[in-house]
């Protein structure tokens, strides 16, 4: 059992008997709201050449002041992020551990919380569990850390974002930053195709995957911000909208 199931377990009150704790049910109290952010073009600026150290390593504006509202209200924090350089021997892991501590503390030191950043090490051709578009990182940080993926919530700037969100169930929301340009026209130009009732062309069915089609197909509503900044504000007005 973890520290965080113990204290969430055990609730047997270590006050004298009578007095009272008021009871605020607002949510399940072993679940509480997950957002989970991919790393590169949404917390950081995307690089090509892939982010190999951390001098590469730059925030976006606006990035770390939304994690620090994430952690003021309440909400944990989870990076999921694909790093095939790993598998690729471009770098170690244990490097991506310290750049990634580096992160952490950055964030830490304006006013946010990472709960636990998930990643995958594998290339593409591994054909993995975990790599997204797959959900396999959302499944294992939902199962080890408890969290309810209903209502929570995917923030990323590349569809293979949005399809491990809706994999996983639970919200996609894009970002305009980094790949998001791309990935939104990709997101339209699906919609448009559904729509129009005409086949797939070709041009999409390597950028687009059946999750894609799937929710187009749904007329499901992607939400779609310019960056973190403005997607957390979104989330937090849609989530405190639900609660009263
Ligand atoms: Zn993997």
């Amino acid at each position: 059992m973890t520290i965080q199931e113990r204290a969430y377990s055990n609730f047997t009150s270590p006050f004298p008997a009578g007095l009272q704790l008021p009871l605020v049910p607002l949510a399940p109290i072993d679940q509480p709201p997950a957002i989970f952010i991919d790393r590169d073009g949404v917390i950081n600026q995307n690089r090509k050449e892939h982010v190999l150290s951390w001098d590469q390593f730059e925030f976006i504006n606006g990035s770390k002041r939304a994690l620090a509202l994430l952690n003021t209200a309440g909400y944990r924090v989870i990076i999921i992020t694909n790093q095939a350089q790993i598998d690729r021997g471009l770098l170690k892991a244990a490097q991506l551990d310290e750049l990634h501590q580096r992160m952490i503390d950055e964030i830490e030191a304006a006013g946010g919380r990472v709960a636990a950043v998930y990643y995958c090490p594998h290339r593409p051709e591994a054909n993995c569990y975990c790599r997204k578009p797959k959900p396999g990182l959302l499944l294992n940080a939902a199962e080890k850390l408890h969290l309810d993926l209903d209502s929570s919530w995917f923030i990323g700037d590349h569809l293979t974002d949005v399809e491990a969100g809706l994999a996983a169930g639970c919200k996609p929301l894009l970002v305009l930053t980094g790949r998001g340009e791309i990935a939104a026209a990709q997101w339209k130009l699906s919609q448009e195709v559904e729509n129009s009732g005409a086949a797939w062309p070709a041009l999409t069915a390597t950028s687009t995957s059946l999750a894609t089609k799937a929710a187009a197909a749904t007329g499901f509503q992607l939400p779609i911000k310019a960056d973190l900044l403005e997607a957390v504000e979104f989330v937090l007005a849609a989530d405190q909208s639900k609660l009263v």
